[in-house]
């Protein structure tokens, strides 16, 4: 499958590409993660990057399409791909149309996670990450079974620099102002899934219902 997820921060994106790739061997594609690891390791990129992610802005559109033009002509991107956390902008919305088109690979259509935005700000200030592998987790409905420590890895589980509530309330406005718009960007296309994402097996669901039909 080749996919794009849409969604505000916390909507579920990282989870459900995780069961997604899963099921047919596709491979998640989280600009998040590839930035959060080039910050952590220190690189140009990173050093590009740090100040704007920690602010609960967007890094440029530039610095993305860069990534993704290279991403996605690796090896692994043959099986399939799922999309998350890009494209952000309209401008990365229409750059990734013309390298798809360039690289010959067709979509299978972008889906909307909607989820209200008090379910949004609570899973965003009790959601935690694993600083190694990036496996997400929640203090309430999903705790690692030894605390701080990931199950997956036993890297350490924290709170993202991100997600403090002034980062928090930042990236719903940036998402409102610059991402939502891509909801009628796909919807015009012809190409959109909308799906009530409060429940994220609902939303595999629907995806693999849509892919079958
Ligand atoms: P979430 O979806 O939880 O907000 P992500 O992990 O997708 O978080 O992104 C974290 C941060 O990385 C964003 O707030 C932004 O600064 C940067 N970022 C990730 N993807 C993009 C993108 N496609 N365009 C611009 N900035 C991005
Ligand atoms: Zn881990």
């Amino acid at each position: 499958m080749r996919l794009i997820l849409l969604g505000a921060p916390g909507a579920g994106k990282g989870t459900v590409a995780k069961r997604l790739t899963a099921i047919d061997g596709s491979v998640q594609i989280s600009t998040g993660d590839i930035l959060r690891a080039a910050v952590k390791a220190g690189t140009e990129l990173g050093k590009k990057a740090e100040a704007a992610m920690k602010a609960g802005e967007l890094v440029s559109d530039d610095l993305i399409m860069g990534i993704m033009g290279e991403r996605l002509l690796e090896a692994d991107c043959k099986n399939g791909f799922l999309l998350d956390g890009f494209p952000r902008t309209i401008p990365q919305a229409e750059a990734l149309k013309g390298l798809l088109a360039k690289l010959g690979i067709e979509l299978d259509f972008a889906v909307n996670l909607d989820v209200p935005r008090d379910v949004i700000l609570d899973r965003l200030t009790t959601r935690r990450t694993c600083v190694e592998c990036g496996a997400i987790y929640n203090v309430k409905s999903n705790p690692p079974k030894v605390e701080g420590k990931c199950d997956a890895c036993g890297g350490a589980v924290v709170q993202r620099d991100d997600e403090t509530e002034e980062a928090i309330s930042k990236r719903l406005d940036v998402f409102n102002a610059q991402t939502s718009p891509l909801v009628d960007f796909y919807g015009k296309e012809g190409m959109l899934l909308n799906v009530n994402a409060t429940s994220s097996d609902a939303v595999v669901e629907a995806i693999q219902g849509k892919l079958a039909s």
